[in-house]
């Protein structure tokens, strides 16, 4: 599917009059880039979105709890609609009434290193392996960091597709624990999510 056609279902759900979320465009073709970003979002729910770049969109996935430091915990995932890549900066509130109302704010992001290979060992496109329904990548990011694999374990022909979220390999030495959604920093602006919202109400 051309990145054009992944972006419908985001479009689609948003009305752009209201909210002030990228309409975005895809990558631009040759922008192989790898960015991941991790945002808290305080909607109806506090969650964690979980972006990474791939085939011109943002691959996105719902993370109910906090993404934890120890290796082997398994996180929940739930796949979302594609995003353009410019949602990887957005910061703000997104009306009431509106799809995802609620505060969003970027707790984490950078770029990723793609590992996902076969079984022999080769390399396989990071695009492809999400497809397949298994990937490892490593964020290069202030939080999230070290070998993460994420797993499809449920189909999405009826009901909803789940994923897991899992931190492989060692944690990093100087790791520090579990974070809480509501007491972490947001890395662009430093702003807590309370300041962010009081921000946006201003503008
Ligand atoms: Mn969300």
């Amino acid at each position: 599917m051309a990145a054009e056609d992944r972006l419908r279902t985001y479009r689609g759900g948003r009305d752009f009059e209201r909210t002030r979320e990228p309409s975005g465009r895809p990558a631009p073709a040759g922008d192989a880039g790898s960015r991941f970003v991790m945002r808290i979002h305080d909607a109806r729910r506090m969650h964690f979105d979980l972006r990474l770049q791939a085939g011109g969109v943002l691959k996105s996935w719902s993370v109910p709890e906090d993404p934890s430091d120890d290796p082997g915990d398994k996180r929940l995932a739930v796949p979302t609609e594609d995003h353009p890549p410019a949602c990887d900066d957005f910061e703000g509130v997104i009306p009431k009434g509106e799809y995802g109302g609620g505060t969003v704010f970027v707790w984490d992001r950078g770029t990723y290193e793609p590992l996902s290979h076969d079984r022999r060992g080769r390399t396989v496109d990071f695009a492809e392996s999400l497809e397949r329904g298994h990937a490892t990548f490593r964020p290069r990011g202030a939080e999230l960091h070290g070998e993460c694999a994420l797993t499809r374990f449920r189909g999405g022909t009826d009901g909803q597709e789940a994923w897991l979220l899992v931190r492989e390999g060692p944690a990093r030495p100087d790791a520090h624990g579990t974070p809480d959604p509501r007491r972490a920093r947001p890395v662009r602006t430093g702003r807590t999510p309370a300041q962010v919202a009081a921000a946006d109400g201003e503008r």
